[in-house]
C-alpha cells in the first residue's frame, strides 16, 4: 500500500484523506501545523457559503458533489449542509440580463434554478429593499456549509479508520530523490511517504518552494464583518444552537456592489469584494501557535473598517432593517487567488508524486478531494480536471508578477459580468511571435491565450467587406455576441475558401519527442500507429486508462527518431515529459513552440503562392496530404506540413523564430498578386466547426469517450502495441453511446449562441452547447452540442440564450466537404 501524507488539515486535506480510506488507502498521515481542533487556516472561519453554478461545467459538478457529500456527513442527528437555498438579485439592467445567462449555466450542468421577479425576491427574501431589487435567480440547492463543523467531523471518521492526524506539527521541508519525493520533515522527524498530497491552502507558495516548485497563487485578504442582533430577529428559535445551522433564509449575492450575505442568528453576516486588493506573504504570519481561538488564527488578519466603508453604505440600501444594527465584529480574512480564477489540482510538472490540491474554495472542496482520490487510485476522476490542472500554466505565468498581478486581478473582477472572450488588459505582450509587427501595421485584433498575443482578425481586411457577395454578407448579431466580435470575419472566411489567407499558428503547443525510445513511447501513450515512413502525419487521442480523451495531437514523423508533436496545451507536454521519465529507455520531450514560428497557408490558391518562391516539390503528388517535409521558401530553411484545420488545402510552415519576419514577407508578397490576405482566430475557429473538428477542453474532454465524441477515425486497431485506454476501448465499442457530440444548424440563420447554452429536446433539458460560431460558407450559426443519442439527424431542438429559446436542427456533418475534397486535390 502506498504511504500518503497529506499536507493541511483543512477542508480540503480532511476530505481527501476521507476520499482515499473509503477507497481503501490505509497508510495515510495527515501533517498539520495548527491545533487539530481549530488548526487556524481559511477553513477555520470560512462563512460557507455554496453557490454552485458557474461558466464552468467542472466547478459546477465539484459543487454539486461537495453539496450531496456534505449533506451526508452527519452527527447528532445533524448533518453538514444547511440548504436554504441561493439567491443572486440584479439592481441593474444589465445584471438582470446575465442572470438570464446564468440560468443557463445551471441548465446546462443539470442544477435546478428559477429566474425570479423582483415581487417573487422579497417574498424569498423580506428584508430586501424592493425599490433597489429588479429581479433574481434562485438556486434552491444552494446553501451554507458548514465547513469547519465537517472538518471535525471528518477527521473524527477518518481517524477511527486508521488515518494519523499530526497536529501542531509544521512541515518545514520536502525530502527528494531524483525526481520523486521521498518524504517532509517535520520538528519532530522525517516522514516517509510515496505519495504527498499539499492542501496547505494559502501556504501553498511556500509549501512548493521547498520542492521548487511555482505554486501560482495570491493569498489575499477579504473582509468578512458580522452586524450586532437585528431588533426583529432576536429570540428566533433558529438562534439557539443547532450545531451551526443557524440561517434560513436563502443565502444572498449583490454582485453588482461585490457584496454576499448570510444569517448568523439574529446577527448578519456580510463578505466584500469590492475593497483594494490586500496581499499577504504566507511565510510572514508565521506558523500557528498553540493557542488557535475564534479571534486569533494566522488568517485572520485585523478589520480595516476604512475598507469596509462603502460595503456598510449599500449594505443599508439593500437590506434597511440593518440601519438599526452596527459592525459587531468584522475581519480581513486570507484566502487564495489564482491567475484564471481556478484551483490547482494535480501532480505538479517536472516532479512525480507531489500532488497540490490548493486555491480551493469550501464550495469545490468535496469534490476536489474525490477527484484527487479517484485520480490515485484508478487514474481518471469522472469530473474532468483540465481546468483545474496545475500543469495548465505556461512558464510565463508562473513569474512572481504574473501570480500577483493577474490574481489580484481576479479578486477585483470576482463578481464582473464577463464576456466569455474580454481579454485580460494587463499583463499584455508576453509573447509576440515574430509576425507580430507585421500583424500590428495589418491593424490586427488581439486577444491572449497562455500570454501569447493572437489576431482575431484584422482591420486591414475591413474594405473587403464591400465586395463580399451577397450570400457572404455577415448578419447582424445582437450586442453581446457582437463583443470583441468584428464583421471582418466574413472577408477572412470567404478569402479563404475562395482565394488564400495567412494564419499565424505560432501559439500552437509543438513539443519534439526524439531518441531511440520515442516509437514506443508514442505508441504506447495515443491510439495512432505512429510508426510510419518518415514524413507522415497522423491525428491521434491520448486516452486516459477508462478510455476517455485526455488530449488530441498531431504527430509527424520527421525522421526515424525525431517526431514533432502539435498539442493543445502545456498538460500535454508535461504528461508527455512524465512518461517519457517513467519509460526510462532514452527518449527525449523538448518544448519548440517559442523557438520556432508557424504560418498557415490555407485556401484553394495556397499551391499558387507557395510554388512562385519555393522550388521544392509542393504538387499533390510530390506533397500529399497529412505528410510533412523540410523545404526551403525564399531561402528560408522551413519545415512544411500539408494539413489544415480549416477544411482547405494548404500547409503549415514552419521555422526557427529568427526566421519569422523574412518566412512572413516572402509568402506575404508572393501572395499578393493571388488575393492573399492574413486572417485571425475568429475566421479560423468558424471554419473549423464547419468543418466538424473538434477543439479539445471545449468538445471533448476526459468525460468523454472517442465514441461519442466523433473521432474515433483516430483509433488505429490495426496496431499490435498495447496502448494507454485500448482495453477501455474494445469494451467501450461494443456498447452503444447514450449521448454524441453533434452538430446543430440554426433554424433562423441568424440567431448566434457562444458556447455552454442548455439544449431542449421535446421542451426539456437534455444537453448543452461545446462551441458555436457563425459558418460562413454555410450561412447559418453552427453549434456543437452534447446530446442523448435518442436524438437524431434531423431533429428539432432548442437553445436557451439569455432566456429565449432558438430553434435548430440536429444536422450531418460535415457541413462542409464531408469528403476532403478540398483537402485531397
Ligand atoms: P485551509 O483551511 O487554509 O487549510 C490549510 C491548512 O494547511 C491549514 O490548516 C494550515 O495550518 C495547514 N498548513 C499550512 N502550511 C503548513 C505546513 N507547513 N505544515 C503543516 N500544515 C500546514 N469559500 C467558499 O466556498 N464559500 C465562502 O463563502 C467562503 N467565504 C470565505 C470568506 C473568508 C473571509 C475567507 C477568508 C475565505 C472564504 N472562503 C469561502 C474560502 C475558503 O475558506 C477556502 O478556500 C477554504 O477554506 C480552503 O480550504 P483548504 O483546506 O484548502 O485551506
Amino acid at each position: 500500500t502506498q504511504r500518503v501524507v497529506i499536507i493541511g488539515a483543512g477542508i480540503v486535506g480532511t476530505n481527501i484523506a476521507d476520499e482515499l480510506v473509503s477507497r481503501g488507502w490505509s497508510d495515510i498521515t495527515v501533517v498539520e501545523q495548527g491545533p487539530l481542533h481549530m488548526p487556524g487556516g481559511s477553513t477555520s472561519h470560512a462563512p460557507g457559503l455554496v453557490f454552485q453554478t458557474t461558466p464552468s461545467k467542472t466547478m459546477s459538478s465539484l459543487a454539486r458533489y461537495t453539496v450531496e457529500k456534505l449533506l451526508s456527513i452527519e452527527k447528532d442527528g445533524v448533518n453538514c449542509f444547511n440548504q436554504v437555498g441561493g439567491l443572486e438579485v440584479a439592481t441593474t439592467p444589465a445584471r438582470l440580463e446575465d442572470l438570464k445567462r446564468k440560468h443557463g449555466y445551471a441548465t446546462s450542468w443539470g442544477i435546478e434554478a428559477h429566474l425570479i421577479s423582483a415581487e417573487e425576491c422579497i417574498q424569498k427574501y423580506p428584508h430586501l429593499n424592493k425599490d433597489v431589487v429588479l429581479g433574481g435567480l434562485l438556486i434552491p440547492s444552494d446553501g451554507l456549509a458548514l465547513a469547519a463543523r465537517a472538518t471535525q467531523l471528518l477527521i473524527e471518521r477518518t481517524s477511527k479508520a486508521g488515518v494519523r492526524y499530526l497536529g501542531g506539527t509544521p512541515v518545514t521541508g520536502i525530502e527528494k530523490a531524483g525526481r520523486r519525493v521521498t518524504g517532509v520533515t517535520t520538528p519532530n522527524g522525517t516522514i516517509s511517504a510515496d505519495i504527498i498530497i499539499s492542501c496547505a491552502g494559502f501556504w501553498g507558495v511556500e509549501l512548493g518552494a521547498m520542492v521548487g516548485v511555482s505554486i501560482p497563487l495570491l493569498p489575499l485578504a477579504h473582509q468578512y464583518a458580522k452586524t450586532t442582533a437585528v431588533p426583529s430577529l432576536v429570540g428566533r428559535e433558529l438562534n439557539k444552537n443547532m450545531n451551526g445551522k443557524n440561517a434560513t433564509l436563502p443565502i444572498l449575492r449583490h454582485q453588482d456592489q461585490d457584496l454576499y450575505y448570510r444569517e448568523h442568528g439574529d446577527q448578519y453576516g456580510i463578505g466584500y469584494y469590492g475593497h483594494r486588493p490586500m496581499p499577504v506573504v504566507a511565510a510572514s504570519l508565521g506558523t500557528t501557535s498553540a493557542n488557535v481561538d475564534e479571534k486569533n488564527m494566522p488568517s485572520r488578519l485585523e478589520f480595516t473598517e476604512e475598507d469596509f466603508d462603502p460595503a456598510w453604505q449599500e449594505t443599508k440600501k439593500l437590506l434597511p432593517m440593518l440601519k438599526d444594527t452596527q459592525i459587531a465584529d468584522g475581519f480581513n480574512g486570507i484566502f487564495s487567488f489564482t491567475p484564471d480564477g481556478g484551483p490547482l489540482v494535480g501532480q505538479a510538472p517536472g516532479l512525480d508524486n507531489f500532488w497540490v490540491a490548493e486555491a480551493v474554495w469550501v464550495t469545490h472542496s468535496c469534490g476536489v478531494a474525490r477527484a484527487v482520490a479517484e485520480v490515485l487510485t484508478t487514474g481518471r476522476s469522472q469530473i474532468d480536471l483540465t481546468e483545474c490542472e496545475l500543469s495548465r500554466f505556461e512558464d510565463i505565468q508562473l513569474s512572481r508578477d504574473y501570480i500577483n498581478e493577474t490574481s489580484a486581478q481576479n479578486f477585483v473582477e470576482i463578481y464582473d459580468i464577463i464576456h466569455p472572450s474580454q481579454p485580460r488588459e494587463s499583463p499584455r505582450d508576453l509573447r509576440l511571435s515574430p509576425f507580430n509587427s507585421r500583424e500590428k501595421d495589418l491593424g490586427a485584433y488581439f486577444l491572449e491565450l497562455g500570454g501569447w498575443e493572437r489576431p482575431f482578425w484584422y482591420e486591414a481586411n475591413r474594405d473587403l467587406i464591400k465586395s463580399l457577395p451577397a450570400e457572404w454578407r455577415p448578419v447582424e448579431r445582437d450586442a453581446w455576441s457582437a463583443r470583441f466580435h468584428s464583421p471582418i470575419v466574413a472577408v477572412e472566411a470567404w478569402k479563404t475558401r475562395n482565394a488564400v489567407a495567412m494564419y499565424d499558428m505560432t501559439s500552437f503547443h509543438r513539443f519534439e519527442v526524439s531518441g531511440p525510445g520515442a516509437v514506443h513511447l508514442l505508441q504506447r501513450l495515443t491510439t495512432g500507429d505512429i510508426a510510419t515512413k518518415v514524413g507522415v502525419i497522423t491525428y491521434a487521442l491520448l486516452l486516459n486508462d477508462h478510455g476517455g480523451i485526455r488530449g488530441d495531437i498531431f504527430v509527424t514523423r520527421l525522421e526515424e527518431d525525431l517526431f514533432q508533436i502539435g498539442a493543445n496545451s502545456a498538460s500535454d507536454f508535461a504528461y508527455l515529459s512524465r512518461e517519457a521519465h517513467r519509460q526510462g529507455q532514452w527518449v527525449q520531450v523538448r518544448e519548440i513552440t517559442g523557438s520556432t514560428c508557424c504560418i498557415g497557408l490555407r485556401g484553394p490558391r495556397s499551391r499558387d503562392v507557395i510554388t512562385s518562391i519555393t522550388s521544392d516539390d509542393f504538387s499533390n503528388q510530390g506533397f500529399p496530404y497529412f505528410t510533412a517535409k523540410h523545404a526551403t521558401i525564399n531561402g528560408v530553411p522551413v519545415t512544411a506540413l500539408r494539413k489544415s484545420y480549416v477544411g482547405e488545402l494548404g500547409w503549415e510552415i514552419q521555422t526557427s523564430a529568427e526566421y519569422g519576419s523574412r518566412l512572413w514577407d516572402a509568402i506575404w508578397n508572393a501572395g499578393q498578386t493571388h488575393g492573399l490576405i492574413a486572417a485571425g482566430r475568429a475566421a479560423f475557429n468558424s471554419l473549423r466547426i464547419e468543418k466538424g473538428y473538434r477543439s479539445y477542453g471545449a468538445d471533448m474532454t476526459t468525460e468523454h469517450n472517442p465514441y461519442e465524441a466523433g473521432v474515433s477515425h483516430a483509433i488505429r486497431n490495426s496496431k499490435w502495441e498495447d496502448y494507454v485506454g485500448r482495453s477501455s476501448l474494445e469494451r467501450l465499442s461494443k456498447t452503444k453511446p447514450t449521448r454524441y457530440l453533434r452538430c446543430l444548424t440554426v433554424d433562423d440563420g441568424r440567431s448566434m449562441v457562444l458556447g455552454k447554452e442548455p439544449v431542449f429536446v421535446g421542451g426539456k433539458a437534455a444537453g448543452y452547447v461545446t462551441t458555436a460560431a457563425f459558418g460562413y460558407t454555410v450561412g447559418k450559426p453552427v453549434a456543437y452540442a452534447w446530446l442523448p443519442s435518442s436524438v437524431s439527424l434531423g431533429q428539432s431542438v432548442e437553445i436557451e440564450y439569455f432566456g429565449r429559446r432558438i430553434k435548430a436542427t440536429v444536422t450531418a456533418e460535415a457541413l462542409y466537404d464531408p469528403d476532403d475534397k478540398r483537402l485531397l486535390d
